[in-house]
């Protein structure tokens, strides 16, 4: 159950070149928003856009390709793309969104749809949710900490940044490759994310990410019905390349393993707020469980 309900799981690649040239992984989340736009399956996707400063997401309403293209790449802090929901129903004038986020994101999602407190219309018009795998997020001074001081690359001189293998890669536009092992940036991890007890976007209807295949592919598991009806028409159309799970390697065995490891580590996190002060009795006084 470490892995969510999912109907099937596959290594996948976009076959669209230009969408490989910059995606962060197999292309998935732009390939497949790509062939839901044209196809009429969303009007809009919510993604995280460029932003202010370099490497900073702003969540944006993208209505065209070229604006899923400009969204493509991991930036490993946090895009708040949950705060433009109801307005892409608004002012937008979106029917059909589709929306791109964390596994923290998709349970923001299905809890707007199934409890939609201040989110008039909303829950009838969620057309297609990708969730992509997440480990940790930081925050933007703690991105730009552990890029400029530990791994002294300029924020603006990053091409891509990766975590992987252990470790937290940046690469530079002049061919330069600067890591530093993840045990460093632990300290910079948005503490929230200590409690989170989601690895694969579980609520997703597509969930992806690079963890189980090779560099250029991604993992997908295709989770709901709607998931399944949109990634069979777009493998149909040949937006990807497929090859069963079992065929690849390190596969789900990885993915398990690294899921089991974060919803166990961050379980004894939520337990361990239970005791976390004393009261003036010298009983236990608890932080709050929001699983409770
Ligand atoms: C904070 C974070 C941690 C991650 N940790 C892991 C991990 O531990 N293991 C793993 O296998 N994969 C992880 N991923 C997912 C992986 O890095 C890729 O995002 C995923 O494989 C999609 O690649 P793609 O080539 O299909 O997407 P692309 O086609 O490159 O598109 C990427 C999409 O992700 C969106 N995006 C980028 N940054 C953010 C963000 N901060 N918040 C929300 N949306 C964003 C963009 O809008 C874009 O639409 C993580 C991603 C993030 C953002
Ligand atoms: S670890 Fe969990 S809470 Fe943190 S960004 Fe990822 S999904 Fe969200």
């Amino acid at each position: 159950m470490v892995l969510g309900n999912y109907k099937s799981a596959v290594a996948a690649r976009s076959t669209d070149k230009g969408i490989l040239s910059a995606s962060q992984d197999g292309g998935i989340v732009t390939q497949l928003f790509a062939f839901a736009l044209d196809e009429g399956i969303i009007d809009g996707a919510i993604v995280a856009g460029p932003g202010a400063e370099p490497w900073m997401p702003e969540p944006v309403v993208a209505t065209t390709k070229a604006e899923l293209l400009a969204a493509r790449g991991t930036r490993y802090t946090i895009s708040p793309n949950m705060a433009l929901i109801k307005e892409a129903t608004r002012s937008y004038g979106l029917d059909k969104v589709g929306i791109v986020g964390t596994p923290c994101q998709m349970q923001g999602l299905r809890k707007a749809q199934l409890y939609p407190i201040g989110m008039r219309d909303v829950p009838d018009k969620i057309a297609l949710a990708i969730g992509i795998f997440c480990m940790e997020n930081f925050p933007y001074q703690g991105l730009e900490t552990m890029v400029e001081d530990h791994c002294t690359v300029k924020m603006e001189s990053a091409v891509k940044m990766d975590i992987g293998k252990g470790k937290f890669s940046v690469y530079t536009e002049r061919g330069g490759l600067s890591q530093i092992p993840l045990k460093l940036t632990h300290k910079y991890e948005q503490p929230g994310c200590h409690v989170c007890l989601d690895y694969v976007s579980n609520l997703a209807d597509v969930s992806t990410g690079s963890v189980g295949t090779p560099d250029g592919w991604s993992t997908v598991f295709v989770r709901t019905k709607v998931g399944d009806g949109v990634w069979a028409r777009a493998v149909d159309a040949g937006c990807f390349e497929t090859k069963p799970i079992e065929e690849v390697k390190p596969g789900l065995e990885l993915v398990t393993k690294l899921a089991t490891d974060k919803i166990t580590k961050n379980q004894k996190t939520v337990e361990a707020r239970a005791s976390f002060g004393v009261k003036a009795d010298g009983s236990g006084k608890a932080l709050r469980n929001p699983y409770l």
